[in-house]
């Protein structure tokens, strides 16, 4: 007979990240992590951060990368939060901003943690169906009766809601709290920051992890009023006062300092992936316009399933989701030149080839 903590176990569905294989050398394409090394400013701060004060306690209010961010946005320090990761951000969003007495409403489909946050803290998901093109239907959020989460330009479907409809969205809803998750903007979006001034209940979420090659080091932030940013660090330092680490912290900093690499960094990215989509067309692929550092894209002929076992077993990793309306698209990371040209040349001989 089951006991009632094993039942309680099984009932968390966890999010499933993607693989990060170690059986050998992958072009690997798969979790949109950056394929240009950070700043060498970064790793120069990662050694003159790697001394004996490693034995002290990091500073958990985490002033330095704090007053970085807050300079850089040209906002108050009291509305910026760092965390480790944007993942543990919207995590303590979730806890922290959303009411368990009402729905939080986020697109269906999109990233694969929100429902897994809500269910964790007791909230009960609205799912609002995005259109047949991938767009997220921005009426379809005007006046509703909970807190709402955007991603901006979503995952996986790489599309990107204007600034307008993200300010039409909060017009819409100035007593909910609307967070906007933009761990993609970098890649030609416009962020949504820039509204903070006029929408006390507008929250801003941003990573390190992208556009600034740190995925490795877990580093987020969050700009917002700051009774968002209050909210938001009650309930960290109710689990851990001390989230970003001395190193983490360090690397960020230098990272945010280097605006001449990051932009380069960004510039490059965007390039490879203009060229990889127009490639991609040419061979059939449908390829919704991409904001992000992915493509999401589909064979008329080809299941994407086989599509991502062929390129498997060719050394190229990208990402597969086996669920309804996306589950025969494949999301594609932008990585080098190169990679991006033998991707492109494997699925050539995938679809043309063998046609
Ligand atoms: N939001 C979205 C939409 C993402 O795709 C990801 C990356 N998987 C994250 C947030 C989290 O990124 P990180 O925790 O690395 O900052």
């Amino acid at each position: 007979m089951s006991r009632y903590w094993s039942e309680l176990a099984a009932s968390l569905v966890p999010y499933v990240p993607g693989e990060q294989p170690k059986d050998k050398k992958y072009i690997k394409l798969n979790t949109n992590e950056n394929p240009y090394p950070p700043s060498p400013a970064v790793l120069e701060a990662l050694r003159g951060a790697a001394g004996g004060d490693l034995r002290l306690y990091p500073d958990p209010s985490s002033t330095a990368l704090t007053e970085t961010i807050a300079e850089y946005y040209r906002l108050p320090p009291a509305s910026v939060f760092v965390g480790n990761g944007s993942d543990e951000i919207l995590a303590f969003a979730f806890a922290a901003l959303f009411r368990t007495s009402e729905p939080v409403y986020y697109p269906d489909i999109t990233y694969s943690f929100y429902p897994v946050y809500a269910s964790l803290y007791g909230l009960e998901s609205v799912k609002v169906p995005l259109t047949d093109d991938f767009d997220v239907p921005i009426e379809s959020f005007y006046n509703v009766d909970g807190g709402i989460i955007i991603p901006n330009p979503n995952a996986p479907t790489s599309k990107y809601v204007a600034l307008e409809g993200i300010r039409s969205i909060l017009e819409h809803n100035p007593d909910r709290v609307v967070v906007v998750d933009e761990a993609y903007i970098d890649f030609g979006g416009e962020s949504a920051v820039k509204l903070i001034h006029d929408f006390p209940n507008l929250l801003v979420v941003q990573t390190l992890s992208k556009s600034r090659s740190l995925a490795g080091l877990r580093v987020g932030f969050a700009l917002g009023h700051p009774d968002l940013i209050d909210g938001l660090n009650r309930v960290k330092n109710s689990f851990n006062s001390y989230t970003i680490d001395r190193l983490a912290s360090a690397g960020a900093v230098a990272a945010l300092k280097d605006e001449i690499y990051f932009q380069q960094c960004c510039r490059n990215v965007i390039a490879t992936r203009e060229r990889i989509a127009g490639q991609l067309r040419e061979l059939g692929f449908d390829v919704p316009e991409s904001k992000a550092n992915f493509l999401f894209i589909a064979h008329p002929d080809k299941p994407a399933e086989e599509l991502f076992r062929k390129l498997r077993d060719k050394g190229i990793l990208v990402r597969y989701f086996n669920k309804p309306r996306i589950d025969n698209r494949l999301r594609v990371s932008i990585g080098t030149d190169e990679e991006m040209d033998a991707f492109v040349a494997a699925l050539r001989e995938l679809t043309v080839a063998a046609a």
